[in-house]
């Protein structure tokens, strides 16, 4: 769970039309600039997913000028997309789970100086859903507050169980042993009770 939104980051530029810091035209920003400390500080997946994307943007695939680029297929299909990083420490078709670590912040690609170009796209092809305006993107604070609501909450690190695993640990397991007896199981009549399920 998204406690506090882009925690330890600052946040240089929002998400909308601004004057490009390399190019000095008026351009839609089409994610959010987030910096860390150091200027090679780790960076962490903001959601889980699968990683499509994780190398060098070439022109042409989508990430052309973003430098190393690593995106993220959420479980929404939407595509998150980490750009401008000095390396990347995942490999595509690998899967992350919140808060996993993907690279470094850099500064490669068009890019005034070393940060996090974040941005979340609608679609993951194709080239990775490229778009020349900002109607194949999304604001990602809020994104990120909605898709968080949408979530259950777990906390970091650990899974939900399935309904699999809560029956294995209330009522199949202890039955197990019985089961290796059948002939003490009537003597254990009150057990037995409990889990009408399994005994008769
Ligand atoms: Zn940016």
């Amino acid at each position: 769970m998204l406690k506090i939104q882009f925690e330890g980051y600052r946040l240089t530029s929002p998400f909308g039309w601004r004057i490009h810091p390399v190019h000095k035209t008026r351009k839609f920003h089409k994610g959010v600039d987030l910096v860390v400390s150091p200027s090679n500080g780790p960076l962490y997946a903001f959601v889980g997913g699968e990683f499509l994307h994780a190398k060098m943007g070439v022109t042409g695939s989508g990430f052309g000028n973003y430098g190393n680029t690593v995106a993220i297929w959420d479980d929404m299909g939407y595509l998150h997309i980490y750009a401008h990083m000095s390396s990347v420490s995942v490999t595509v078709g690998q899967r992350v789970k919140y808060g996993g670590k993907i690279g470094n912040q850099g500064s490669t690609g068009i890019s005034a100086g070393p940060h996090l170009h974040y941005e979340i796209r609608k679609k993951t092809s194709p080239s990775f859903g490229f778009t020349v305006d900002e109607s194949g993107v999304v604001e990602p604070t809020q994104y990120l507050i909605n898709y968080y609501r949408q979530q259950p909450t777990v906390d970091k690190g650990e899974e939900p169980m399935t309904a699999e695993e809560r029956d294995g640990s209330r009522i199949w397991k202890p039955h197990q042993k019985h089961k290796r007896n059948g002939s003490r199981l009537k003597s254990q009549g009150g057990v037995c009770a409990l889990q009408r399920l399994h005994c008769r």
